[in-house]
């Protein structure tokens, strides 16, 4: 019989984010599980190895609940098209020019980030101004919301967009006063461009996927979702799969696209135990755009322009077929909803209906910025879990002032109605598809949660405010509750041993300094995964 080897932790400052016993000093560590946690007073004499924590401080392992890792794996080889790498349109033209020359003539150009309201013109670009920088191949940059995109003539092109096509459902071609395209897609006309992309092979975005493991790793992140799974060309889920035997380490939650899915198909059951190091969550769908790109559904409308509500982008049908196939295949449905309205006819769907799953809720809604209170009332009634994102006030704050006014933008987010109302509530990062260089960092989005001040000192509204505590278990045990990994999220006996070690004390920290506070060491099953040099 082989014997039992201990790792025991001491003289540490351990926040737990298990209501029953939120701090203790000691801890072993059994086989990649948490044997005993405590006070180091009660800690009992036994074998093992012994490691001096140094009176640092410990955390759970961040979950972030709504990410999309291969978009920000894939991130790193596009322009950045933010600051503080792009600050105005002259800039990114640059940034294509010199991209043309290091790539050739074969190769589509591609960026992120880009947000009119940070860049100096203020204005989006359009597909005149990429011509100037690069005619004879495709561009194609991806707005910060990953809603709306902006491309080229060689792109428009390509994808057979001219001045006689329609605006396909859901979506809507930008034209100029003559009725030419502008290079800008919205929503699910961004689709007709993106659909004739070349697609990068399995092998490279599984190495991209291994570098990004290393990063969020870095940022104490364990355990991860993928919110715009694919089954083709490539099934995500083999994706995660070939990355994770190439030295992906975070726990991976996969949520295919509903549009993705053939309807007929079913979903083999053994991909979807949640013990399992990667598992197929549920179907994603969107009900609207962005706060930040005016495409959410909003009412009243966005400042400045009375009739513009937003964009509607799925309807009461579609949403009650997705759940029919969930329910039938044991998954979540998982919705993006911004604006009031689009909150709304989620909660009216599926109001006073029973849910199907029962180790975590069957519907979640993703964002809920706008959530008003009857919709919080009816969420909470009906078991519906919102994912939100503090960092996207924080980074985004001049779209959400232009957009919202300073009023209203003090509601969006309104995070104590929300946990008052008893709604169940996670944070995340929706990493990229915020304006911000480092999106996936959870220090940033703990700082923009309990301080609710914006990156330039933008105020935005105090009364949803919440304690250090109650954040990090917005990104650990509720994460934890909305996405169903099993036994991660809480440090507590028999739970999988996957915690932080940080080099200052979030918890005694003055607020304005949470974004500096670093990882010095992360864990996963017991087993050091990253230490910082
Ligand atoms: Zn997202």
């Amino acid at each position: 019989m082989s014997e039992e080897i201990n790792d025991i932790y001491y003289n540490g400052k351990i926040f737990t984010s298990n209501p029953e016993q939120p701090y203790a000093e000691a801890m072993v560590v059994r086989e990649g599980r948490i044997f005993w946690i405590g006070e180091q007073k009660d800690l009992k004499t036994i074998e093992g190895n012994y490691i001096d924590l140094k009176g640092r401080r410990v955390l759970p392992g961040f979950i972030d609940a709504h990410m999309h890792p291969l978009l920000l794996a894939n991130a790193s080889r596009q322009i950045a098209c933010t600051p503080p790498i792009t600050n105005s349109i002259e800039e990114l033209l640059e940034h294509i020019c010199k991209k043309r020359q290091e790539q050739g003539a074969d190769k589509w150009i591609e960026g992120w980030g880009y947000d009119e309201g940070k860049l100096l013109e203020g204005r989006s670009p359009n597909r005149w101004d990429l011509d100037k920088a690069a005619s004879d191949v495709p561009v194609i940059l991806t707005r910060t919301c990953v809603h709306i995109i902006v491309v080229n003539s060689k792109a428009l092109e390509l994808a057979g967009i001219d001045r006689n096509t329609p605006n396909p459902t859901g979506g809507e071609i930008d034209k100029d006063c003559n009725g030419e395209p502008t290079g800008i897609l919205r929503e699910n006309a961004k689709d007709l461009v993106t659909k004739i992309m070349p697609v990068p092979t399995v092998e490279d975005s599984a190495d991209n996927l291994v570098e990004l493991s290393t990063k969020l790793l870095a940022h104490g992140i364990t355990a991860i979702t993928e919110c715009m799974g694919n089954t083709e060309p490539i099934d995500y889920f083999d994706l995660y799969v070939k990355a994770q035997e190439k030295g992906f380490r975070q726990r991976t939650v996969l949520y295919y696209q509903w549009k993705e899915i053939d309807k007929n198909s079913s979903i083999p059951k053994e991909k979807l135990s949640s013990e399992k190091n990667i598992f197929i969550g549920g179907i994603k769908l969107f009900a609207d755009g962005s706060v930040s790109g005016r495409t959410a559904w909003v009412d009243p409308p966005f400042l400045g322009d009375d009739e513009n509500y937003g964009l509607p982008t799925t309807s009461e049908e579609e949403l009650l077929e997705a759940a029919e196939f969930a329910k039938e295949n044991k998954l979540q449905v998982v919705v993006h909803a911004m604006g009031e309205q689009a909150i709304d006819l989620i909660v009216d769907t599926f109001y006073g209906k029973s849910g199907w799953l029962k180790d975590r809720p069957s519907i979640r809604i993703e964002h809920a910025a706008m959530a008003t209170e009857k919709a919080i009332k009816s969420a909470a009634e009906s078991g519906i879990a919102f994912v939100t994102q503090p960092i996207f006030m924080y980074a985004e704050i001049e779209s959400y002032l232009k957009n919202l006014g300073l009023n209203r933008t003090k509601k969006t987010y309104p995070i104590q109605s929300v946990l008052k109302g008893g709604v169940q509530l996670s944070f995340s990062s929706d990493a990229p598809a915020t304006a911000w260089a480092d999106p996936s960092n959870p220090f940033v989005a703990l700082k923009s949660a309990v301080t609710r001040v914006a990156y330039d000192g933008t105020d935005c509204g105090e009364e949803h405010k919440v304690d250090i505590a109650t954040a990090i278990r917005m990104y650990t045990r509720e994460a934890q509750k909305v996405t169903g990994i099993a036994e991660v999220g809480q440090l507590v006996p028999g739970y999988h041993a996957d915690f932080i070690v940080l080099d200052k004390d979030v918890l005694e920290i003055s607020f304005d300094k949470i974004d500096e506070v670093s990882v010095e060491e992360t864990y996963i099953n017991g087993e050091l995964v990253y230490k910082k040099l």
